[in-house]
């Protein structure tokens, strides 16, 4: 029987630049699957149904709460984010590995049900980086880049329980920043799959055929 996929969940502080690092991850690694999460959150400019989020109603995301069709969800900004039990089963069933792009509590309530869950959190390299970055993207206030930092330290400190950190380094001091951490993403699926246990399988097919 083919090995089940894996379940990775990435998260880190807004800003962090997590969202290109997956993009980029799946660019150059498409043998990685994302997860569509369903949101409250009123589509931005570009974003398509289906692809960037399943766009619901409040009414309809208290339905999937009360059906218990998610396998974690969260409040997030004003909005409610979540992501489907149904599209965790069926990848996984398939044999792929799956990523989460969530944010922390959903990322603690992965781990926490489920010790087969691989923990990535990406940091800033420091905290004035993350502070040039937020001003940068040009759409946060003053107010609402002090709100972000306060966020920020609060989320940082739960890195302790992710099983591993990625620093997303400045571009401006490593031109291919972005590049070096979907690829360190990469590796850490990587060694998952060269696990004993989802080799086992294999292993054990092997030595029986040398033996026989
Ligand atoms: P945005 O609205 O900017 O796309 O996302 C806001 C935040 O919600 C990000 O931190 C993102 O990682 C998080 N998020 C997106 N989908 C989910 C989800 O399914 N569950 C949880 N817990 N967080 C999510």
């Amino acid at each position: 029987m083919a090995n089940r996929g894996r379940l990775f969940v990435i998260s880190g502080p807004a800003g962090v630049g997590k969202s290109e690092i997956v993009k980029m991850l799946l660019k150059r690694h498409p043998d990685v699957s994302l997860s569509v999460s369903c949101t409250t959150r009123q589509p931005r400019p570009g974003e398509i149904d289906g692809v960037s989020y399943h766009f619901v109603t409040e009414e309809r995301f208290d339905e999937l709460v009360a059906q218990d069709a998610f396998y974690e969800w969260a409040h997030v900004h004003q909005n409610r984010y979540g992501t489907l039990k149904e599209v965790v089963r069926k990848q996984l069933d398939a044999g792929h590995d799956l990523i989460l792009e969530i944010d922390v509590q959903g990322c603690l309530q992965a781990m926490a049900q489920d010790p087969t869950v691989t923990g990535i959190f990406v940091c800033p390299p420091s905290r004035e980086n993350l502070e040039a970055r937020l001003r940068h993207r040009g759409t946060e206030t003053e107010e609402s880049i002090r709100v972000r930092l306060n966020n920020v330290a609060k989320e940082c400190a739960t890195a302790y329980k992710y099983h591993y950190i990625i620093i997303h380094e400045d571009w401006s001091v490593r031109p291919d920043a972005l590049e070096v951490a979907a690829d360190e993403v990469y590796a850490i699926i990587t060694a998952q799959r060269r696990t004993l246990d989802r080799n086992r399988a294999f292993l054990d097919d092997l030595n029986e055929s040398l033996n026989a």
